[in-house]
């Protein structure tokens, strides 16, 4: 096939061609020499692809058409919510007066700003039982270091030093142990059981005058409601720790259940996933911290808050852990938030809890005659497989996730999390439709009926992508980077 598209931008490449047209300078040139630091200066022009607007419009456009997204199809990524973006969000976020304010106005000139900052503030304590909240971290694992800060900190104003380790459960978003060491803390492991909930018994074992937190997602990585949270809470503070909730996907117990009254002093929610930001890409996120009122001295600086009928930025707060973002957290992301609780309103944020629920449990019911169920009970907002049976066939987990591109879908999360053999972890979301969810049931019987009686099919798969089965171990081990000529 010959396709310009295959091109690298490198290879496209001619001499002297340009993609823009700038007016003539007609200020005097300056001597960068003298001004910047020896060193600063570039020795050498870098080399750059030259190529004109088109060529590089092309380019980009004919990558993009390979990305796969919300927009272009079902994406069931377990443990990361990759819902529908409504677009009334994109039109609020485009209105002048948010998208054109700067973060260095005078608060008197953006009060309109702060006011909607300050509301979704306010939504997202009700919403999570706390007492106070930060919108400044601009992500979820961001939000859980900003939150194990001030736990941190809390701790260290009371004099109790040695509380420095963090429990995590064996079935923990990766995040969670990463997030506890770059606080400085340490992370030791609770088990779980052979129900898939946290051992209390092993809890009990762990937790000491050293632990800092408990650190806990609800329902937990296998889309399973922790049914003993409120022991577990009373286990972890008479030992003088605090609980931490990962509330990156709250699609489950959205408007039903909240971890403030479950007994939780801290809380972090990903707008760009429950609260339907786009995300993905590294794009812009945002990670809101939520925390009870022992802790509220010890949150980002500024805070915002009234006084009287003014909204300002307070930073006289000395036992601050200090800023954690420049400038106020990343406004279009909130305000796209605002946009989407306020236009579903209460019922219509317990009517996305109720489909997420019902969504994941009628596709792992639909599923469970055909790949092995290793929780046989009823799930929240997600769901795990185990391809165990399939692997005693040929064909593993990895080899699904590759043939389901072969009909346009994006894979589940796959040997996640690490407690589940082969495991297939699927997250419809409450925005698909019962045609989509039907759709993609569809493929995966397709596919276990395929590794039974044709299994090459799916070991040899992608048999439609650009590009095939990759060197998976050679990509993580040795990535190249950059362009090299060959
Ligand atoms: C996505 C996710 C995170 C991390 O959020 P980022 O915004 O990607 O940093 C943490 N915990 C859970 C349970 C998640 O699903």
């Amino acid at each position: 096939m010959h396709n310009q598209d295959q091109a690298l931008i490198f290879e496209l490449s001619t001499p002297g061609r340009i993609g823009y047209s700038l007016p003539e300078m007609d200020v005097p040139e300056l001597d960068l020499e003298g001004l910047l630091p020896e060193g600063y200066l570039r020795s050498e022009e870098p080399e750059l692809p030259e190529v004109s607007e088109l060529d590089i419009m092309r380019h980009y456009t004919a990558l993009s058409r390979r990305n796969h997204g919300v927009d272009s199809g079902f994406y069931p990524l377990g443990s990361c919510t990759m819902k529908y973006n409504p677009k009334i969000n994109e039109n609020v976020a485009r209105f002048n007066g948010f998208a054109h304010v700067h973060p260095l106005q005078d608060e008197s000139s953006v009060q309109g700003a702060l006011e909607l900052l300050y509301d979704l503030q306010e939504h997202l304590i009700e919403i999570t039982g706390m007492d106070e909240v930060t919108l400044q971290p601009a992500a979820g694992a961001h939000g859980e270091w900003t939150g194990l800060m001030m736990i941190r900190a809390y701790h260290e104003a009371n004099g109790d030093l040695k509380r420095t380790k963090v429990i995590v459960p064996d079935s923990a978003h990766g995040t969670n142990p990463a997030s506890a060491t770059v606080a400085g803390l340490e992370t030791i492991t609770v088990k779980s059981n052979e129900n898939g909930l946290v051992d209390l018994e092993d809890l009990r074992r762990v937790v000491g005058e050293d632990t800092a937190a408990l650190m806990l997602t609800n329902p937990n990585t296998l889309g399973l409601f922790e049914e003993n949270i409120v022991e577990m809470a009373e286990i972890v503070h008479a030992a003088g720790g605090k609980l931490y909730y990962d509330g990156a996907n709250l699609n489950a117990v959205l408007s039903k259940a909240r971890p403030g009254d479950m007994g939780f002093d801290v809380v972090h929610l990903n707008l760009h996933k429950t609260f339907t930001g786009p995300h993905g890409g590294g794009g812009p996120g945002s990670g809101p911290v939520g925390v009870k009122a022992d802790l509220i001295p010890f949150l980002p600086k500024p805070v915002i808050t009234k006084r009287g009928e003014e909204f300002v930025f307070d930073y006289d707060r000395p036992q601050s852990i200090g800023r954690v973002k420049p400038y106020y957290g990343n406004f279009g992301i909130n305000v796209r938030a605002y946009t989407y609780i306020r236009s579903m309103g209460p019922d219509g944020l317990k009517a996305v809890t109720e489909y997420a629920v019902l969504n994941a449990n009628y596709m792992m019911r639909r599923l469970a005659e055909y790949y092995d169920l290793p929780f046989d009970k009823h799930c929240k907002h997600e769901f795990v497989l185990s391809g165990r049976r399939q692997k005693k066939l040929g064909v593993r987990t990895l080899d699904i996730a590759k043939r389901l591109l072969d009909f346009g879908y994006h894979p589940p999360t796959i040997y996640f999390p690490l407690n589940v053999e082969e495991c297939i972890m699927i997250e419809p979301t409450e925005t698909e439709s019962k045609e989509t969810l039907d759709s993609f049931v569809d493929i995966m019987i397709q596919i276990a009926k395929e590794a039974e009686e044709n299994p090459e099919i799916v070991q040899e798969a992608p048999h439609t992508t650009v590009v095939g089965r990759m060197d998976e171990a050679t990509a993580a081990r040795k990535p190249i980077l950059k362009y090299q000529k060959a």
